[in-house]
């Protein structure tokens, strides 16, 4: 704690070297929270803080200092890309430069965002000409600046290509998609972008993400492949507050017309590349049933756009159980079809097509299957938009799966942002968060809390008010939280901005 405050104090290095810096004692008792959470060794089950701090209190170097220093393999989770450019271009050379030489960070990006070399050589020896004219014709970029491009390019990230659209049909066909990776199959193994930066993020102390890459990265894990980050044991997610919505749609299922369409044309242009109709006449007669039984299945709902409940349009609908059943049925049978062309044709494109087949089957039976009273964890939806239409089931509470992939495998979470407690003051916060008693404010860490395993920190829990801090008034108070009624336990400390009420 003393280096907190020498680092975070009157005379220290922050007051020194950074313009106009005013030592504030909320910013360091957080630094301390921090530094002091993560120098425990006992977890996992992780250890928790919670922060709210206002904004203009510095709340990213008071946690990346202590983190840094602690030495720890941690990951920052932001929702904004501004806040990681702002990590990544000034907290971290600041650092590197008074604190921490050695200091190794990147940021790392989701999947996509990096070139595929296998589909690139597929695509490009493919003569997939139509593909590349396109993306010339429409301004997005040439073959030969990409070719020129992949000579120098390290990790082959598509921030390298300014002129590339967001929505470039290219980047699609080319990017490292998780149904098209073949894994340690895949011949550009070795040499593959993807890989190298998993390599390189396995060599760092802090890797930088976005809440999106960090649930992904976690709901991928849950199925046992395809995670980009390395192992960590400490995460620190600021801007906290956006952390719900992210998880309940990774932890969820979506099942799509587009995904359906897009499976059966991959298909279909696969078979008819590696000798058509006369050899492979039981994938176009498997995917030619898919695509009719699913026409009808989509057809039957109803054309407003917007957000719609499925028990709802199942019930009023009985036909769409024997559609759904058939499709289901459909895409089985596409899958052994594929499973057993692909056992045939090793070298065939065929296995890539599986995990994408079985995976939408699971997904359909996720959403559409009727739950008893007791499974009803997920809200079944459908959506219908310009040009698509999704069937979802989101988890109505995201704990269960936080617990087990994430609690579960780290050290220390750290939570923060400026608006955590959602304007309503600590004594209503604590009680309905201590108590469990039903709470509209902050649900999602109160379901956590009440989840956890139960933990020997109960006993020395500290909730500090950094408003108070500020104004000099006493406002550290140990609360004897160990009461059946609080079985929260590896939750150690809760900071909060808002004055006690
Ligand atoms: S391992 Fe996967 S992502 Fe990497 S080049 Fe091969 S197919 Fe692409």
């Amino acid at each position: 704690m003393e280096q907190m405050k020498e680092i975070f104090g009157p005379a220290g290095i922050l007051s020194r070297h950074v313009p106009e810096h005013e030592a504030r004692l909320g910013q360091r008792k957080m630094a301390e929270a921090v530094a002091k959470l993560l120098a425990r060794q006992d977890g996992p089950p992780a250890a928790c803080l919670i922060v709210e701090a206002e904004t203009g209190l510095g709340k990213t170097l008071a946690y990346l200092i202590p983190t840094v220093l602690s030495g720890r393999k941690a990951v920052v989770s932001t929702n904004t890309r501004n806040l990681q450019d702002q990590i990544l271009s000034r907290e971290i050379p600041f650092i590197r430069e008074h604190l921490a030489p050695d200091l190794k960070a990147m940021c790392v990006k989701g999947r996509q965002n990096y070139l595929c070399l296998h589909r690139w050589h597929q695509l490009t020896a493919g003569g997939q000409q139509e593909l590349f004219a396109a993306a010339e014709e429409s301004g997005d970029i040439t073959t030969t600046k990409l070719r020129a491009w992949l000579k120098k390019t390290t990790f082959a990230d598509r921030a390298e290509l300014p002129s590339l659209s967001g929505s470039s049909s290219l980047w699609q066909k080319i990017c490292c998609q998780t149904h098209f990776c073949l894994g340690s199959d895949c011949p550009d193994h070795s040499r593959c972008y993807l890989n190298k930066v998993r390599r390189e993020a396995a060599t760092c102390q802090l890797l930088v993400v976005n809440h999106h890459l960090l649930f992904s990265d976690l709901a991928v894990r849950r199925s046992g492949y395809g995670e980009v980050l390395p192992r960590y044991e400490t995460v620190v997610f600021d801007e906290a507050h956006h952390l719900e919505d992210i998880a309940a749609q990774f932890f969820g299922f979506s099942f799509s017309r587009y995904q359906l369409v897009d499976l059966i044309a991959d298909i279909e242009k696969a078979a008819r590349e590696s000798g058509g109709k006369r050899k492979h006449k039981k994938i176009f007669t498997a995917v030619e049933n898919l695509a009719g039984i699913g026409e009808r299945f989509f057809n039957l709902f109803p054309p407003p756009k917007g957000r719609f409940s499925l028990p709802d349009l199942f019930a009023a609908q009985p036909v769409l159980v024997p559609l759904k059943d058939a499709l289901r049925a459909d895409l089985e049978f596409l899958a052994d079809q594929l499973e057993l062309t692909a056992e045939k044709e090793t070298d065939g494109p065929w296995k890539q097509f599986l995990p994408r087949c079985e995976d939408m089957g699971d997904c359909l039976d996720q959403i559409t299957t009727q739950p008893t009273a007791e499974q009803n964890s997920h809200v079944r939806w459908f959506e219908r938009s310009e040009k698509n239409l999704t069937l979802t089931a989101t988890p109505i509470d995201v704990a269960t799966d936080l617990q087990k992939v994430l609690f579960a495998q780290v050290q220390h979470c750290v939570f923060t942002s400026a608006t955590l407690s959602a304007g309503v003051g600590f004594g209503y916060f604590s009680r309905r968060l201590v108590f469990q008693k039903t709470a509209r404010l902050f649900p999602f860490l109160r379901r956590l809390i009440t989840k956890s395993e139960p933990c020997s920190m109960c006993q020395t829990a500290v909730f500090l008010n950094l408003t108070a801090l500020a104004t000099g008034k006493n406002c550290i108070r140990k609360l004897k939280i160990c009461s059946s009624a609080h079985a929260g336990a590896p939750w150690c400390c809760l900071l909060l901005s808002k004055p006690w009420s």
